[in-house]
């Protein structure tokens, strides 16, 4: 059967990685009516830590905003809560679509819905704490700037070379030809929105000088720490995305969100990040608890990986590695089957695999896989933390952040900066972006 046509805002690719036989979908989504010559390009990665399904849900919602399809999302309530706030901040004047549509023929969204693709699989799979690939590697710190190798059983190990990963060389290709003037990774484990230096301390220095503009105007949905992520966050990341786009591609707004972090963490409310805090306070304890961070302990909370031991409830759900082993191999061998969420839970957390309209039962999925006892606590433990489990706080935080994504695109919009690095692709100084694929290449 042929695959039903796709919106007329949305186009598809395959972009497949130069060294192997891999490849990333890619979704490209303008007014293509209006051409693309001269528009401004935000580049939205999504699903590159395999647990954090989420990202992948608020892009594939945002796909559907920004083709027009709001029908369910309309009557949500957070929608309606977000709409609302745009109007009382005169960014928008009627609904969420119809700004979305304005913004098209200004602006074009590159998505990569899910970027780590084996892992996100794995992940359906009922290894519900995979963070890295399936290969063992974190996307996110295997970029050629600031890159350490750091160690291969640590969560984030940066793989054995910059670039080793074809998912990390083929969202650096895609940056390179469509050189975007916003970049977004989107994560997941506490609320935060992230620019530059990921690997020191401090702002970066040539952001341009409205970058505080940007990230008040986001804060204005996320209400949770936001700036520099050396400083906000309180961990420093070694060979990031961000980090590299910023400092190689020159892209001028270069963000990471964090986009859900379990009760609250991160919200300015919940006084943003207790590893923040620790850290700011300096103490002997606080020494201790980073300093045991660093000896490679793991924690589910927030994007840090295994940097950050934090005190009380939220230093639970360690990995427990050979308990994976051991539920892998139950599963090979079809025995395994303990709930690891309630029903309500797994109804209320509704996985899309991906963009082309095929619904997914990750959860069920991921339930069916379990394992047993203590193992199975620790697993729901980490999908909740890093994903929303109930249907209203699904809906709030997709909501969101299509909402912020929408602030971000209206900003570019009004500050263009896509004419003068067209100028400088026509130098020959930067890669001139790709011509369109055909229809034929679309539809494959
Ligand atoms: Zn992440």
């Amino acid at each position: 059967m042929a695959a039903p046509e796709p919106p007329s805002q949305v186009r598809y690719e395959n972009l497949p990685d130069p060294e192997t036989d891999a490849s990333l979908p890619v979704v490209t989504i303008t007014d293509f009516a209006s051409g693309e010559a001269g528009k401004e390009v935000i580049l939205l990665v999504a699903g590159e830590h395999a647990r954090e399904l989420i990202t992948s849900e608020i892009v594939f919602w945002l796909g559907k905003l920004l083709s027009g399809k709001d029908d369910e999302l309309a009557d949500w309530t957070a929608i309606q809560t977000a709409t609302a706030q745009a109007w009382k901040r005169g960014w928008a004047k009627g609904t969420l679509k119809e700004w979305a549509e304005e913004l098209l023929g200004k602006v074009i969204f590159k998505i990569i819905p899910i970027e780590n693709i084996q892992g996100r699989k794995a992940v359906e799979g009922g290894d519900l704490c995979l963070r890295k690939t399936t290969a063992g590697v974190d996307l996110n710190r295997n970029w050629e700037y600031a890159w350490i190798k750091g160690e291969e059983g640590s969560d984030e190990y940066g793989g054995p070379k910059p670039f080793s990963e074809p998912e990390a060389r083929i969202v650096k290709l895609i940056a390179e030809s469509t050189r975007p003037q916003a970049f977004v990774n989107l994560h997941s484990g506490e609320y935060a929105v992230y620019v530059p230096w990921d690997s020191k301390k401090g702002l970066a220095p040539d952001l341009p000088t409205d970058i505080n503009d940007v990230l008040e105007n986001l804060d204005a949905y996320c209400q949770c720490m936001h700036g520099a992520a050396g400083d906000v966050a309180g961990y420093l990341a070694f060979g990031s995305s961000m980090d590299y786009m910023y400092e190689k591609l020159h892209v001028k707004y270069p963000l990471t969100v964090e986009v859900y972090g379990p009760d609250g963490l991160g919200k300015t409310a919940m006084g943003g990040h207790p590893r923040r805090k620790l850290q700011a306070a300096g103490n002997s304890t606080a020494a201790k608890l980073l300093g045991a961070a660093a000896d490679g302990k793991d924690s589910n909370a927030g994007d840090a990986g295994s940097r950050a031991m934090l005190p009380g409830k939220l230093a639970g759900g360690h990995r427990n590695e050979s308990a994976l082993v051991e539920r892998r191999r139950a599963q090979e061998s079809g025995s395994a089957g303990v709930t690891l969420a309630t029903n309500q839970q797994q109804q209320a957390f509704r996985v899309h695999a991906g963009m082309q309209g095929q619904q997914g039962t990750s959860s069920e999925a991921a339930a069916a896989a379990g394992a047993d006892g203590a193992d199975a606590a620790s697993l729901g433990r980490c999908l909740r933390d890093y994903n929303p489990m109930e249907t209203e706080e699904y809906e709030k935080v997709v909501a969101t952040w299509l909402a912020s994504l929408l602030v971000l695109a209206d900003h570019l919009a009004q500050h263009p900066a896509a004419t003068s690095a067209a100028a400088d692709a026509e130098q020959g100084q930067l890669p001139l972006p790709p011509t369109p694929p055909s229809k034929q290449e679309l539809a494959a």
